[in-house]
């Protein structure tokens, strides 16, 4: 296999913040961390457009616990093979999904655009973190967003996520792609379908809401090397929990 490597110009153009769109005629997004000085708790002292970040009623992730039974559309995930870009873009290591791959829940389809690690997961299940998670962020038509969390536990596994972990760009702004690498999608993803639902956030800044979040809540098994590797670069991305607000977590039955 071949590697290339390139350097972006904007380490942010890649981003879940691009995804939104907001930056698109800001250029740079300004600069945010998970601690200290430009920390979760100061996010939204960086900027005007990072308000929800303190100040938003639905934000993400959560602590998922009573979440009440309820008939929830089956997430149909038409996922093929892929050749993907994989970006570290100095937040998180981020896997850009060429276009095609599709989520449809119910009648409404989404897009995948790509998917990107936290350690620990973002999502608390009874109080507890996993050691990693995958957010799988889909787009529809009017660019509305749905997430697919796939928590991730160290485990005797061979799963596409090893491939992607083997092949982490070290440098922040740094993309690489893999000739003859190609990712089975539908493979990441746990056997079991069933998933927690809620309203909530984008868990980074500009923290906007109005985005359709999902938890499998069957976990995936990944090998404590993979989960090592992606650690070693960043050890600790996750925004803490946020107050549920009233908000109703339901679970597939
Ligand atoms: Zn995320």
């Amino acid at each position: 296999m071949k590697l290339s490597r390139s350097l972006a110009s904007c380490s942010f153009v890649l981003s879940a913040l691009c995804v939104t769109g907001s930056f698109a005629a800001q250029g740079a997004a300004p600069h945010w961390e998970y601690r200290g000085q430009h920390g979760t708790t100061h996010w939204a002292e960086i900027d005007p457009a990072y308000e929800s970040c303190a100040h938003g009623r639905a934000q993400s992730p959560i602590d998922i616990r009573n979440a009440q039974a309820a008939q929830l559309p089956t997430l149909e995930f038409a996922y093929g093979r892929v050749t993907p870009s994989i970006v570290n873009n100095g937040h998180t290591i981020q896997v850009n999904i060429p276009r095609g791959q599709f989520l449809r829940i119910g009648d409404h389809s989404y897009e995948l655009v790509q998917f990107h690690f936290h350690t620990p997961s973002e999502e608390h299940v009874q109080g507890k973190p996993s050691a990693m998670v995958a957010h799988f962020v889909h787009r529809d038509a009017e660019g509305k967003l749905a997430v697919v969390a796939a928590l991730i536990q160290p485990g005797k596994a061979a799963t596409g996520f090893e491939t992607v972990l083997s092949h982490l760009p070290q440098h922040a702004g740094e993309t690489l792609t893999v000739d003859g690498l190609e990712l089975d999608l539908a493979g990441l993803l746990p056997a079991e379908r069933r998933y927690w639902e809620f309203e909530g956030s984008l868990t980074t800044p500009p923290c906007s809401e109005g985005v359709r979040w999902m938890v499998l809540t069957q976990p995936v098994k990944v090998s404590a090397e993979a989960i090592r590797s992606m650690r070693r670069l960043y050890p600790a991305n996750a925004r803490p929990v946020q107050p549920l607000n009233g908000r109703v977590v339901r679970i597939s039955q």
